[in-house]
């Protein structure tokens, strides 16, 4: 950390701006607004300052700056645009002791000027460290667009009732969670929607509750959140909250680093993945695992890749929770069926291909595969097979044994969404081969149906072959820049 964060208190404190330009007018106006009081030393000011003339904080006067200006003032700005003029500020705050800002001049400044994002009272500043105002200025966009306005009331908000909260609530880990649920749930929804009046009142039946539950042993939470198949884009919000709020995080194989690296810090991270026949924790065991740690207090997370109850035996794991009467909510994920669909350019159905699709499981038993035959090989229907790597050259012996077109299209997509995505395309008749000649591995899928001719023409998603140390990382958010910088 180059330069240390902080939020000062300048009211009623003395702010010096050199120059009557653009960027005084706007130094000026952050500090008056901050409650300081103003000196401007300017032999003219723009308009930019009309806005402010009879403001009872601003002194404006036409004088050469001098030491006296700057004798127990807190901060100093130079924006004169003048270089002979802001070195002159730049010694003379100096040796006033007072912090000095040159503008656009990195070297002659005690403290640079975050781009901000304001939701009074809550205040979010953005430092490159002198890097890229740009990136900074990037970054605020995108925090603009993420933040309602309205999050300045729910801040308001909550300030207000900070007090009552702390006297209600004792215990220190209690009232964090209290808190989080109200300023992560419906009563936050309510303060940002305007029903304050309907807010406050669910807040009190909230305290009212977490008082009684304050004499019971508290038990956690378990979520179960699907988190889609690879691309942490495809997280849904809801998703992403519950990840960055879990105490306990239990996750498998599927799970990549980079889904891995948006759990908290201070969060435990528990491996409880599957092998292939070789599993490291028995499904039972994972369901007493969430039991116990949830009766602990704890806030579980169990991360599932694709969505949970698509073959993900989240069904069983939560009847174990709802048997122990442990809380639980679920949180579906994009699937590897559609995320696969998506990423290669084959739409699961068509008007002129498919008017339904199937999702089988192709994990054999004993070396055989156990399906209903009749329902898969149905026409204008797409089908998708999920485990099913090892079985694909039994798979498609039965299909061609039980009637199915020769040239029926077949797509394997290797790693869907991430940037190792691999497929493979081919025919019932020879796909087995190419899989296996392309050394294609888990995890992938098996996409069966004439859907699988539109890739030629749909295929849109061309992962950048450039060596990246993000490994399987997708970061492919737009960007939206606006006008503002942070030396401005
Ligand atoms: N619940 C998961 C599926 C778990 S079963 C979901 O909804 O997606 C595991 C199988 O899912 C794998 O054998 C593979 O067939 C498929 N799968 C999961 N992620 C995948 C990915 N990124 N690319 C291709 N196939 C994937």
């Amino acid at each position: 950390m180059e330069q240390l964060p902080i939020f000062l208190d300048i009211r009623d404190k003395r702010v010096v701006v050199v120059g009557g330009g653009t960027a005084a007018a706007r130094k000026a106006d952050h500090a008056l607004r901050a409650g300081a009081r103003v000196t401007v030393l300017a032999d003219s000011v723009n308009d930019d300052f009309k806005e402010w003339a009879d403001h009872p904080n601003l002194t404006v006067l036409s004088e050469t700056p001098r030491k006296e200006h700057f004798q127990g003032a807190i901060l100093a700005y130079g924006a004169a645009e003048d270089r002979e003029i802001d070195l002159k500020v730049h010694a003379l705050a100096r040796d006033a002791g007072t912090l000095v800002n040159i503008v656009d001049s990195p070297d002659y400044c005690d403290f640079v000027t975050p781009a901000i994002v304001d939701r009074d009272p809550l205040l979010i500043a953005i430092s490159s460290s002198g890097t890229s105002p740009i990136l900074a200025r990037i970054i605020k966009a995108r925090l603009e667009t993420m933040l309602p306005s309205a999050y300045g009331r729910l801040a308001r908000f909550v300030g207000e009732l900070r007090g009552r909260v702390m006297e209600a609530i004792t215990d220190g880990p209690a009232r964090r969670r209290f808190w989080e649920r109200i300023i992560d749930g419906p009563v936050a929804d309510l303060v940002l929607a305007g029903a304050t009046e309907k807010a406050e009142a669910t807040l009190n039946s909230e305290l009212e509750a977490s008082r009684r539950e304050a004499a019971r042993p508290t038990v956690g939470e378990v979520y179960l959140v699907g988190a889609g198949p690879g691309d942490p884009d495809l997280l849904t919000f809801r998703a992403l909250r519950l990840i960055q709020r879990a105490d306990v995080v239990l996750y498998d194989r599927l799970i990549s680093d980079c889904l891995l690296n948006l759990v908290r810090r201070d969060a435990e991270r528990i491996y409880v993945g599957k092998m292939n026949r070789d599993h490291t924790m028995p499904q039972e065991d994972i369901s007493e695992l969430m039991v116990r740690l949830a009766k602990e207090g704890k806030r579980v997370l169990r991360l599932k890749g694709g969505d949970p109850f698509i073959f993900g035996r989240g069904g069983e794991e939560i009847e174990r929770l709802a048997h122990a009467e442990v809380p639980f909510q679920v949180v579906p994920g994009i699937t590897a069926a559609t995320g696969a669909s998506a990423y290669a350019g084959i739409p699961l159905t068509h008007r002129d291909h498919a008017q339904a699709c199937v999702f089988v499981t192709g994990h054999g038993k004993n070396g055989r595969l156990d399906l209903d035959w009749k329902t898969l090989l149905q026409p204008a229907q797409t089908v998708v097979v999920y485990m099913g790597l090892s079985m694909l050259p039994e798979l498609t012996r039965e299909f061609l044994a039980r009637g199915a077109d020769p040239n029926l299209p077949v797509a394997v997509v290797e790693n869907a969404t991430r940037r190792s995505q691999r497929v493979v395309t081919g025919t019932v008749t020879d796909i087995a081969d190419k899989v296996a000649e392309a050394g294609i591995e888990a995890p992938a899928l098996t996409i069966l149906g004439t859907v699988v001719t539109l890739r030629a023409r749909l295929n849109w998603y061309h992962p950048s072959s450039a060596a990246s140390d993000e490994g399987d990382c997708l970061h492919a958010m737009p960007f939206d820049p606006v006008e503002t910088s942070e030396f401005a």
